[in-house]
């Protein structure tokens, strides 16, 4: 089957490869993929800036939404089942965040498309403790967004809890910067402020008509100014960290009230370069934020079935795997929340 490799480490080593297709096997779902999106982490492996192991060479791709073209014998699952997968391969089942259900941080987790060949290929397997039945009525595009909204319900749900009325701000208007914009108005925040940059501008407007109730363009606009003007004017009570620069979090410190927090999603290499002091200075509470579990994905796919995320606005453009190249580019220059790629059969791999 034709596959997307990432196999070097230079930018741009990424390529469509054959390599074997994956053969059923007793014990786990075999999986046919209809849409798999493209993650902001896969446009950084592409570019060789990730700041998290990959073992190459690598499948890329883990948000897939697909049918099952082989049960493994497992009665929970029938032929045909439209699905999702959640992005822990393995784990090892017997640490104590396993046997906790906190399993996104067993020591040994593998993620698809990071630690283990991923999704953008026509079949995926997957062990069936990760493979959930997606709700009649969604559609597989809005499926496949399930885990970048996954990333977002445990960082402002589960690690944060947000009170209603409070002031969220929201640092990124990539997939999780949006998707972190709809938790927050689902969650009963008060004003939602969304930032970017000037390269922003179509996903700003995107965060404004999911949620974001202000957005901001850093080359224009003073941040500081627009989160002072709201309420006691005393400043943030969360603010969600969906970028990973180290010069983000230094705004996040200025943007965050007194006993504040700082949800931490976005990963990033650098070294921070400033000092942590506002953070002891405001007793600021700063909460890292990573993957998710079986119960995140359950309750998402119940906010995806009643409509409660509105997705349609998220997905900027569907592709054949023939034109990834363009799907990536169009996220990281900008133009597209979310790009999705379609069509995996060899008919349209051609
Ligand atoms: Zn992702
Ligand atoms: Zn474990």
């Amino acid at each position: 089957m034709k596959a997307l490799v990432k196999y070097g480490i230079a930018d741009g080593d990424v390529e469509i490869r054959d390599i074997p297709d994956p053969s059923p096997q007793a014990g786990r779902v075999l999986i046919e993929a209809d849409t798999v999106g493209v993650c902001g982490s896969d446009v950084h492996m592409w570019r060789n800036r990730q700041s998290w192991p990959v073992s190459l060479p690598l499948v890329l791709g883990h948000e897939m939404a697909g049918r099952v073209v082989d049960t493994g014998g497992l009665p929970e699952f029938a032929d045909g089942d439209r699905v999702v997968t959640e992005t822990a391969q393995s784990v090892c089942g017997h640490c104590g965040y396993c046997l906790t259900g906190r399993y996104n941080h067993c020591p040994e987790r593998r993620g698809y498309g990071a630690l283990v060949d991923g999704a953008f290929s026509r079949y995926m397997s997957a062990r069936p403790q990760i493979v959930h039945h997606i709700p009649d009525g969604v559609g597989a595009d809005h499926a496949a967004l399930t885990e970048p909204a996954c990333v977002a319900y445990n960082a402002l749900v589960e690690r944060v809890r947000i009170t209603s009325g409070d002031i969220v701000v929201i640092q990124g208007a990539g997939a999780i910067g949006v998707m972190a914009a709809q938790m927050a108005r689902i969650a009963g925040a008060g004003a939602i402020v969304v930032i970017g940059t000037a390269r922003d501008t179509a996903r700003l407007q995107v965060a404004q008509a999911v949620g974001a109730t202000h957005v901001v363009s850093l080359d224009t606009d003073d941040p500081e100014d627009t989160v002072r003007g709201l309420g006691d004017g005393l400043g943030a009570h969360v603010v969600v960290d969906a970028t990973g620069a180290s010069a983000a979090l230094a705004q996040s410190l200025d943007l965050v009230r007194p006993l504040g927090v700082i949800a931490k999603v976005g990963w990033g290499p650098q070294p921070l370069g400033f000092s942590l002091d506002p953070l002891v200075a405001k007793a600021v509470t700063l909460a890292g934020s990573f993957s998710h579990t079986w119960q995140t994905w359950e309750r998402v796919l119940d906010l995806i079935a009643t409509s409660a995320l509105l997705l349609d606005p998220v997905i900027g453009g569907r592709y054949p795997l023939t034109a990834w190249a363009e799907a990536f580019g169009a996220m990281e220059d900008g133009r597209n929340v979310k790009s999705v790629i379609t069509g995996f059969a060899p008919a349209s791999v051609t």
